[in-house]
């Protein structure tokens, strides 16, 4: 990573202290990373004496309530449930702090009522091509593991903190550690030696790691391992190209009483075959079907999603959507319509 601006550390320092009604938005569909950032700077507001509000946009993994349920409940608001709740209190805040994602769109049901803001917003991300109009202070670093990593070493810079890791909040220290661990696929991918220097000093300060991946990776139902079993015997194509694909229609995720969150991680797992270059799944949702791509290094995941499925991402991990009666008839034209894209794609110099 780059060195931080110590400038806006100091800048961040003074809008933490002036803020009467922050908030703090996040992706929708949140991952590890997300919850975990969101929660760790509620709990970095609490040293500044402020109360806040979380909002995101729908609701999350149950793998990641152990972190969601160290914020008091009534300060996070969830759209889907509470879209007033959620629309009245970003209308109320003076100071948004906006963690990974890089664009409002990102933030689906939130995107409005974060353009009708008024207030001051503060982006932390480590997404490619920031929105930067749309932010009055920006972190952004894309050569590290994870938004919660990026907030790590702007909060040892913080005067609350003061480069002692013993004055992160417990909380916040668990979360970080979470975001990261779910972002970097427990340490298999995006990481640099900046991530093992915090990874280092939360485990040095007591963050309880066993407890995190016990949550995390061994709480889900046995629902899951059946589908992956399924996954993996009938579901998963491989095209010439070496390109694997797995499409989970709403029938599907229905007869294995998929919940979001039980399929997180399948997508990485035909990239163990040799001579699988990309890796995409597709699941049915509505009138949409969301994407998620990953990619061996030298193919560009991020390309993909911007070129042929309405997304972005990361160079090797990136996500979009095809939208039903647009892209594709019906999810049954989803493996041609894979087939025939990424055969364009790999037929083009795929670098970036
Ligand atoms: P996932 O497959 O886990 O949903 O997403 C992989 C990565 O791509 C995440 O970092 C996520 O933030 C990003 N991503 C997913 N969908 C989109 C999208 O539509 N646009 C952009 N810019 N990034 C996306
Ligand atoms: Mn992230």
């Amino acid at each position: 990573m780059n060195a931080l601006n110590l400038r806006d550390i100091r800048t961040l320092d003074m809008k933490l202290s002036q803020a009467s009604s922050p908030a703090i938005v996040t992706h929708m569909k949140p991952d590890g990373d997300a919850i975990g950032s969101s929660t760790a700077m509620y709990h970095v507001l609490r040293l500044y004496g402020k109360t806040c509000k979380v909002v995101i946009s729908d609701r999350f993994p149950s793998n990641l309530e152990f972190i969601a349920d160290t914020i008091p409940h009534d300060d996070l608001i969830i759209y889907e449930d509470d879209p007033q709740v959620a629309e009245d209190t970003l209308a109320a805040s003076d100071l948004i702090i906006c963690l990974d994602f890089n664009a409002f769109h990102r933030t689906d049901k939130l995107e409005n009522a974060l353009t009708a803001s008024a207030a001051e917003k503060v982006l932390i991300d480590h997404h490619l091509s920031p929105d930067t109009e749309h932010f009055d202070l920006i972190f952004s670093e894309t050569e590290i593991s994870s938004a919660s990593e990026l907030l790590f070493h702007i909060l040892m810079g913080l005067p609350p903190i003061g480069s002692d890791a013993a004055k992160i909040p417990a909380d916040t220290a668990t979360s970080l550690m979470t975001g990261m661990t779910t972002d970097t696929n427990n340490f298999a991918n995006s990481v640099y030696p900046s991530t093992l220097t915090m990874a280092s000093a939360l485990l040095a300060v007591g963050v309880d790691r066993d407890m995190i991946l016990q949550n995390i990776y061994n709480s889900f139902g046995e629902c899951r391992m059946r589908l992956m079993g399924h996954i993996l015997k009938d579901l998963m194509k491989i095209t010439p190209d070496g390109i694997a694909y797995i499409i989970l229609d709403s029938r599907t995720q229905n007869d294995y009483n998929v919940n979001e969150g039980d399929t997180e991680g399948f997508v990485n797992l035909p990239l163990s075959i040799k001579e699988v270059v990309m890796s995409l799944m597709l699941k049915e949702d509505g009138d949409r079907v969301r994407v998620s791509i990953r990619s061996k290094k030298g193919i560009s995941a991020n390309r993909c999603a911007r070129m042929y499925f309405n997304g972005g991402g990361h160079e090797n991990a990136a996500g979009g959507r095809l939208y039903i009666g647009k892209e594709i008839e019906s999810i049954a034209d989803a493996g041609a319509y894979i087939e025939k894209y990424t055969h364009i794609f790999m037929s083009e110099d795929n670098e970036n």
